[in-house]
């Protein structure tokens, strides 16, 4: 048994508290847990929060004085698992779980503290560990308590920062889409189109762009009415994602019954193979609809250094597409 290990608990909590006190969110469960290391000599201290009670308690580890602990740890089977009943559990005998087998150290105690809420509900613990057998006195209860409520508003505090995050990104999204069709709007086809337009003069990148127009579209709405011709937009922007490739075809719609796709990674002979294909689908997928058949005319330009500017691509691609139209229909020109 070691004896060695004595020290004030209050003064223990008023040293973490202050030392912490500079830290929010992230930096303040980091700075408790190695806080929590030095002042109770301890050899490993982690801090978690619990991600599921049912059928497992599972949790996940906000932060670990060693970082190769997994990320999310099932405490099933285990007796931290009790520390969700609101317990704090200590175990003064050799510690072997197989989550710890991953540290090559051996630990002889472990103390598992919960992490209460305003409503006396565990929401995760501390867990501290020593190499050697050690007794922590009673008192630690009460800085468990005290501390767990300052960890629980950091905990939120997080989670906050993550929910903002999502809606900046909903929002980022709703800018770059188009309502109807979901596919990429013609103001973030000005933001691709430019981009790609740099990245094609700075290195040797491939890529082209296909200017989609829906032949005789007017007729549809005309028949179908408005509605009608909604859906018809929707649908074919379903297919054009389905045959996109991820990541590398951008799909945007420009407007009306207009679509582009730039693709990067493309030169005009794949393109042309992708926009038949495109236009044998669309052909067949509406042909079995109540619209029956909707055909296409296409114009294909790939990217290159001799361009002045990115809407000097656009605007050849327009161009080819009305040769299409002229020509007839029903067609591509590249
Ligand atoms: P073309 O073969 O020469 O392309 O003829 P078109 O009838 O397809 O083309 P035109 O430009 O003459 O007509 C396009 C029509 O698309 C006119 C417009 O009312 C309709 N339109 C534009 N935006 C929308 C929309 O959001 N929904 C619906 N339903 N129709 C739209
Ligand atoms: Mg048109
Ligand atoms: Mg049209």
């Amino acid at each position: 048994m070691d004896n060695s290990f004595k020290f004030n608990p209050y003064e223990a909590l008023k040293s973490i508290l202050e030392i912490t006190s500079y830290y929010t969110g992230d930096e303040f469960i980091e700075h408790t847990a190695i806080e929590i290391k030095k002042l109770f000599q301890a050899d490993l201290v982690y801090i978690t929060k619990a991600i599921d009670f049912n059928p497992t308690t599972k949790v996940e580890v906000l932060y670990s004085t060693n970082n190769k602990l997994p990320e999310i740890i099932d405490l099933n089977g285990i007796p931290g698992k009790f520390v969700f009943d609101n317990k704090i559990i200590k175990i003064k005998e050799h510690v072997k779980y197989n989550f710890l087998e991953l540290l090559d150290e051996k630990f002889e105690s472990f103390y598992g503290i919960p992490i209460t809420d305003n409503n006396n509900n565990c929401i995760g613990h501390i867990a501290i560990y020593s190499k050697l057998i050690r007794e922590l006195p009673e008192e630690l209860n009460d800085i468990a308590l005290i501390y767990s409520r300052k960890i629980q508003r950091e905990t939120r505090r997080i989670e906050l920062e993550k929910e903002n995050q999502i809606i900046r990104n909903q929002l980022q999204e709703l800018t770059i889409t188009d309502t109807l069709t979901s596919l990429y709007n013609r103001r973030y086809f000005t933001k691709v189109c430019s981009d790609v337009y740099a990245q094609v003069n700075r290195d040797s990148t491939k890529a082209t762009l296909a200017y989609i127009d829906i032949d005789n579209f007017k007729n549809i709405n005309d028949k179908f009415g408005h509605e009608g011709g909604d859906f018809v937009l929707k649908y074919f922007a379903e297919i054009l994602l389905e045959h996109s490739r991820k990541g590398l075809d951008y799909v945007f719609r420009l407007g009306g019954e207009e679509f582009c796709i730039i693709s990067v990674d493309n030169t005009l002979d794949s393109a042309n193979e992708h926009m038949n294909r495109l236009m044998n689908i669309t052909s067949s997928k509406f042909t079995s609809t109540r619209f029956g058949e909707i055909t296409l005319s296409i114009g294909i330009v790939e990217f290159n250094k001799g361009f002045s500017s990115y809407e000097e691509i656009l605007s050849l691609a327009d161009k080819k597409m009305y040769k299409a139209k002229n020509s007839g229909k029903n067609s591509i020109v590249k």
